[in-house]
C-alpha cells in the first residue's frame, strides 16, 4: 500500500513553519470532525489521519525523523498504533482537546443517545515496581453505571425529552472565534439537542444506578507510570446493556535498589576502594536473579558497567532494555595503627606516584612566585 504524505495530509508545504502547519491542522481537524460530520465513516478516517499527521510533523523530533526515514523510521518511537498508541477515537479526541483547551469541541466519549452519562470512564492503579516490571494480575474493585430501567438513562420521566430550546434541538450552536466561525456543541444539551423538562423520579434524574464489582484485570509486563491500558467491556452499561470500556492509568511505585527509565535499570552498585584497585570480581542483583560484574583495575567513582538484555521489557516491542551498574567508591571510615602503616607503606612504594598534586602544581608554584618578584 502507497504511504500517504503527512505534509499532503496537512495541505503543507514540506518547509513550512510550525504556526502554518497548526492553522492548517486546526482548519482541517474542524472539517472533518466527527462532531460535524455524524456516522460519516469517510470523515472520521480522514480526521484521523489528520490528527496522526499533526502529531508527527508537530514534533520537531518526529519530523526530522519523518523527513529523513518517512514512517518507517517511527515505528518502535510509540504513540504509532502501538497497544498504547493514540489508535482509538477517544484518545485522538483528548489530543484534539488537549490542543484547543477543550475550547471548540467538548469531549465526545461514547455514549448512548439520550443517556445522561458516557459509556466510557477512567480509573488509576497503583502498581508496586515488580508487578510493573514482570506483569500481573490484580483483582480491581469497581464502581459502574447502570442505565435506570425507568427512563431507560435518560433520566426524564417516562424517558419523555424536550426539545433543547438554546439550539433548537440541532445539538450545536455557531462561534466566532477571530475571522472563523465553526460549530460548537451546544453547551445547554451538550450536544443531545433535547433536556429533561421532568426529572425521573425512581434515579432523582440521574439516569442510572450504581453497580459494584471486583474484576479481574490481566497486565502486561513493562508498564510504566502514566501508561494507559483500555478494559474492553468493563466500562459503564448502556440502556441496551452493552457496556463500554474501562480505561486504566498507571502509577508505579518505586524500588529501594532499582532505579527505572523508561526500560533501562539503574543500580548503585558500593565499592570498597581496595576492591575497585585490584579489580575484583562481584556478584551484583538483577531484576531476575544475579550477574558477575567484573570490576575494572582501577574502576573510579561513578564508573557505568552496561548489562544488554537485564533491563525492562518494552511493552510495545517486547525488547528488553539495559541494566546499568553504576560504582559509588567506598574509603574507610576509620584506620587503626596496624593499617595506618599498611597505606604509608603502600604509598611509600609508589614513589612519586602516590604525589601526583607535586608534579602537576610544581609550575603554578613558580609561576606564582614570579608574580610577587620585586
Ligand atoms: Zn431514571
Ligand atoms: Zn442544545
Amino acid at each position: 500500500m502507497a504511504e500517504i504524505d503527512y505534509y499532503e495530509v496537512l495541505e503543507v508545504s514540506r518547509n513550512c513553519s510550525g504556526a502554518e502547519l497548526k492553522k492548517s491542522y486546526r482548519k482541517l481537524a474542524l472539517k472533518y470532525h466527527p462532531d460535524r460530520n455524524p456516522d460519516d465513516k469517510e470523515a472520521e478516517e480522514k480526521f484521523k489521519m489528520i490528527n496522526e499527521a499533526y502529531q508527527v510533523l508537530s514534533d520537531e523530533e518526529k519530523r526530522s525523523i519523518y523527513d529523513r526515514y518517512g514512517k518507517a523510521g517511527l515505528e518502535g518511537q510509540g504513540g504509532m498504533g502501538g497497544g498504547f498508541g493514540a489508535s482509538s477515537m477517544d484518545d485522538i479526541m483528548d489530543i484534539f482537546n488537549s490542543m484547543f483547551g477543550g475550547g471548540g469541541f467538548s469531549r465526545r466519549s461514547r455514549r448512548e443517545a439520550g443517556q445522561t452519562y458516557a459509556l466510557d470512564f477512567e480509573i488509576e492503579l497503583t502498581l508496586a515496581f515488580h508487578e510493573a516490571v514482570f506483569g500481573c494480575t490484580k483483582e480491581v474493585d469497581i464502581t459502574y453505571k447502570v442505565a435506570c430501567e425507568s427512563c431507560e438513562g435518560t433520566g426524564a420521566k417516562d424517558a419523555k425529552l424536550e426539545t433543547c430550546s438554546y439550539c433548537g434541538g440541532q445539538g450545536q450552536v455557531l462561534m466566532r472565534q477571530g475571522p472563523m466561525q465553526f460549530a460548537q456543541t451546544c453547551p445547554q444539551c451538550q450536544g443531545e439537542g433535547k433536556k429533561i423538562q421532568n426529572p425521573c423520579p425512581s434515579c432523582q434524574g440521574k439516569g442510572f444506578r450504581l453497580e459494584e464489582d471486583t474484576v479481574s484485570i490481566t497486565i502486561p509486563a513493562g508498564i510504566d507510570s502514566g501508561h494507559r491500558l483500555r478494559a474492553q467491556g468493563y466500562g459503564n452499561e448502556g440502556r441496551g446493556k452493552k457496556r463500554g470500556d474501562m480505561f486504566i492509568t498507571f502509577l508505579v511505585k518505586e524500588d529501594e535498589n532499582f532505579v527505572r527509565n523508561g526500560t533501562d535499570i539503574y543500580i548503585e552498585v558500593p565499592v570498597f576502594f581496595t576492591q575497585s584497585i585490584l579489580g575484583e570480581t562481584i556478584s551484583i542483583p538483577t531484576l531476575d536473579g544475579e550477574i558477575d560484574l567484573h570490576l575494572n583495575k582501577g574502576t573510579t567513582d561513578k564508573e557505568q558497567y552496561v548489562f544488554p538484555g537485564e533491563g525492562v521489557v518494552d511493552v510495545h516491542t517486547g525488547e528488553k532494555g539495559r541494566l546499568i551498574a553504576q560504582i559509588k567508591l567506598i574509603l574507610p571510615k576509620k584506620t587503626d595503627d596496624k593499617q595506618k602503616e599498611l597505606l604509608e607503606k603502600l604509598q611509600e612504594s609508589y614513589g612519586v606516584e602516590s604525589r601526583p598534586h607535586t608534579s602537576s602544581f610544581e609550575d603554578a608554584f613558580k609561576r606564582v612566585k614570579s608574580w610577587f618578584k620585586s
